[in-house]
């Protein structure tokens, strides 16, 4: 792992900015300036049809009007760049290359339509949906001829059962079944590699020492870590923070115009109180203070004080700032 520790904000431009994004953003920006760290922004617009040229100038401009410098991004450069992951396809695909001359992987022919039929099987049956392994031992010669034949095929990891853990820095130790999983896709048909295994390749030649992000990542890091290790890769420590709810518990949406950061800039809030409110959304110092600079929030921001419990967005509390 890299000397200095590098923390990373890795948003999707599918739509501006929201509170819940600032403030992964902002914990990674305190944790990476409090260790004399790195700060990398990593835009993964590979969802072509949702990411817009216009989405990423509205991340650039909601995070660098909340004052969250970046040290290496798509326009500040850097060393580990190119920093937009729609121009890192060509690395990814090498990647994947390597997964299966090592063996993790499978090419699997199964259509959308029999896939399909497989979950509705297992949703009437009353079990959760899983890959069937159709395709797990079909025979080299012919997957060969299929691909001849221009048989469209995807690329699967092959899960080995068993239990998967990882420390959460946040959370503690967490663990899942493999056995449950199904053996994922890792490659589309086009070749293409999937967010999940993107991901892998960008944090680990990021040199990305830290991951602290949403909840709503978890099941994905348990897939990013046997990946890791398929790949014979040391996984960069992982933190998940407590999800933001809006004020009627719901996951906060992109689509939601009340929680984007545009909109407080636009109705007038100041920065700095967005920021601190935003700090305590999921975090308490664990004294009486309630206001922040971001050179205070430096100094007493940590890991261990992030709440473990889902944190309300309560839109009222940011006019005590
Ligand atoms: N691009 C992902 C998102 O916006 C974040 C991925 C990550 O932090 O690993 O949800």
């Amino acid at each position: 792992m890299a000397d200095k520790r590098r923390f990373r904000m890795a948003p999707s431009p599918t739509g501006s900015i929201h509170i819940g994004n600032a403030r992964t953003a902002l914990y990674n920006y305190l944790l990476a300036r409090q260790s004399g760290g790195t700060f990398v922004l990593r835009i993964e617009d590979t969802a072509r049809d949702r990411s817009t040229p216009e989405f990423e100038q509205a991340v650039l401009d909601g995070l660098g009007w909340l004052g969250l410098k970046w040290d290496e991004g798509p326009d500040a450069g850097g060393e580990h760049g190119p920093y937009r992951q729609s121009e890192r396809l060509e690395t990814h695909k090498e990647w994947l290359a390597k997964l299966t001359a090592a063996g993790h992987t499978y090419r699997c022919f199964c259509t959308r339509e029999e896939l399909a039929e497989e979950r509705k099987v297992a949703q009437k049956a009353g079990r959760a949906p899983k890959y069937s392994g159709k395709c797990r031992n079909l025979k080299a010669e012919e997957v060969e001829t299929r691909l001849e034949a221009g048989e469209e095929a995807a690329t699967r990891f092959r899960v080995m059962p068993g239990q998967v853990s990882f420390e959460d820095m946040i959370l503690g130790r967490l663990e899942e079944d493999a056995g449950l999983w199904g053996d994922f896709i890792v490659g589309r048909s086009d070749g293409t590699p999937v967010y999940n295994f993107a991901v892998v390749v960008d944090d680990h030649l990021m040199e990305i020492t830290d991951v602290v992000r949403g909840g709503d990542h978890i099941s994905n890091t348990f897939k990013q870590v046997v990946m890791y290790e398929a790949l014979g890769l040391e996984p960069p420590r992982f933190g998940h923070m407590p999800l933001t709810l809006n004020a009627k518990r719901q996951k906060l949406s992109k689509r939601d115009g009340s929680v984007a950061v545009e909109g407080y800039r636009e109705q007038g809030y100041l920065p700095e109180a967005v920021v601190n409110f935003i700090a305590l959304l999921g975090w308490n110092p664990g004294d009486e203070r309630e206001l922040f600079t971001m050179e205070e929030l430096i100094e007493a921001f940590s890991m261990e004080r992030i709440t473990k419990s889902n944190a309300v967005f309560d839109f009222a509390r940011l006019d005590w700032f």
